[in-house]
């Protein structure tokens, strides 16, 4: 039970009343402070005084990815510029990075929504936290640190990459929780077997974040480390960063915090909200925040809510793990194919690895080819490949409805990454 960080209302009806009044807040502020907002509900014919319930807000517009590239570098301000105490920004690689600007409330709220996920995730002050995680611009550094330091367990900031040295640390400082993405979690359970460390080392629970991540990789991870304790923290630049909800110890389906964001679930073709439980692409607007407001910000990423009441007893409502980007998703032979389905798919394969990659190649004879190539289970050899091989085409014909070419290779052949790992390789011409 959530006691020092719990959610600001106890009931899911209250939890409307909450929603609604910072909705109300957010269109105001937004309009009255944002040129570009305020030119935007404009154009979409709406002023704040239209907003009299939840369901108003599906008269507001969207906005996108683009919209904080075009509002480089102080994108959808709503507040005077000396009032901005911090920028981070997002990782990307194509265009202008994405910014986002943060007031005092702003991180404020952002590092109480963080140490709630601590505090799910069952941590105590006696918790000593090793962050492998990258600092700097990027949210996730801060945001973990800081929120690790309110809380009051104790950080110990050692960023990405370095094994050696990560490995000196788990077993110097006794650390309890490691905190990365699940390919470095990847890379330092392998370097943990490597070294013969599990039995040295005290750790007790993961949060590993901004990744999708196969329950094959994941189960990998904790028994190469020996941890029984496993949380996804989900990590969005534009909404805060990382922090913004947890899966719990009931399920792998996330609560996520919506006492300061609503999240809907939309069709991104028809941009209409999907049928309950339905998967669609998830959209943010947030209940209190001041620099940079997001109203119905698309992010791109699938998920499905979860309508039943979860077993833990916390009343912030759930989502599915991320199911991958709605521009992953690819089409062969005129199938819809979500990498998450194939991850599945393989995950339940007991006779292979959990790394691999997606290669759609279009060959002389005009025709798309899905090639699955993965790596052989750690201890086996050669000879269970044709089994493997047999299985994994069965399965991926039945429940993709693709015919796959599936190569298996040495295990550890395939590249490890400290960040996320790159598994479709789409070499078609457009
Ligand atoms: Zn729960």
């Amino acid at each position: 039970m959530l006691v020092r960080f719990p959610p600001k209302v106890d009931n899911r009806a209250a939890l409307e009343d909450f929603q609604l009044k910072g909705l109300k807040w957010t269109v105001n502020h937004a309009f009255n402070n944002s040129s570009f907002f305020k030119e935007r509900f404009i154009e979409a014919g709406i002023t704040p005084d239209d907003i009299k319930s939840l369901d108003d807000l599906q008269r507001l517009p969207f906005t996108t990815a683009d919209d904080f590239r075009k509002g480089y570098p102080y994108p959808l301000l709503s507040v005077p510029p000396q009032d901005i105490i911090r920028i981070h920004a997002s990782s990307g690689t194509t265009g202008k990075r994405k910014v986002v600007c943060y007031t005092q409330k702003d991180i404020d709220d952002w590092l109480d929504m963080f140490c709630r996920c601590y505090e799910m995730a069952n941590l105590t002050r006696e918790d000593k936290v090793q962050i492998c995680v990258g600092y700097g611009v990027w949210t996730a550094g801060a945001g973990f640190q800081l929120a690790c330091e309110k809380f009051g367990a104790m950080a110990i900031p050692s960023g990405p990459g370095n094994l050696e040295m990560q490995m000196t640390f788990l077993e110097d400082f006794g650390t309890t929780v490691l905190c990365c993405t699940a390919s470095m979690a990847l890379l330092v359970a392998q370097e943990v077997k490597k070294h013969n460390l599990k039995d040295k080392l005290n750790l007790k629970k993961i949060i590993a974040g901004s990744e999708r991540t196969s329950p094959a990789m994941k189960a990998k991870i904790m028994e190469l480390l020996g941890v029984k304790e496993y949380y996804d923290i989900p990590g969005l630049t534009e909404l805060y960063g990382p922090g913004t909800g947890l899966s719990c110890s009931a399920s792998d389906n996330l609560h996520y915090w919506a006492d300061y964001y609503i999240l809907e679930i939309i069709d991104p073709e028809t941009l209409r909200p999907v049928a309950p439980g339905e998967i669609g692409e998830m959209v943010y607007t947030t209940l209190s925040k001041e620099a940079a407001p997001l109203i119905r910000y698309r992010s791109r990423d699938l998920t499905r809510i979860i309508a039943e009441p979860c077993p833990c007893g916390c009343i912030l409502p759930r989502h599915a793990p991320i199911l991958g980007r709605s521009d992953d998703m690819f089409v062969i032979r005129g199938v819809n194919v979500y990498p998450s389905g194939i991850d599945t798919i393989l995950s339940a394969c007991k006779t292979v690895g959990s790394e691999y990659q997606i290669i759609l190649d279009r060959r002389d004879d005009g025709k798309d080819y899905m090639t699955i190539r993965i790596e052989r289970g750690e201890l086996l050899d050669s000879g269970s490949d044709p089994e493997s091989q047999r299985w994994i085409y069965d399965e991926v014909r039945r429940k993709i409805m693709v015919t796959p070419i599936v190569e298996i290779v040495n295990y550890n052949e395939l590249p490890r990454s400290e960040r996320k790992t790159k598994r479709i390789f789409d070499n078609r011409e457009v």
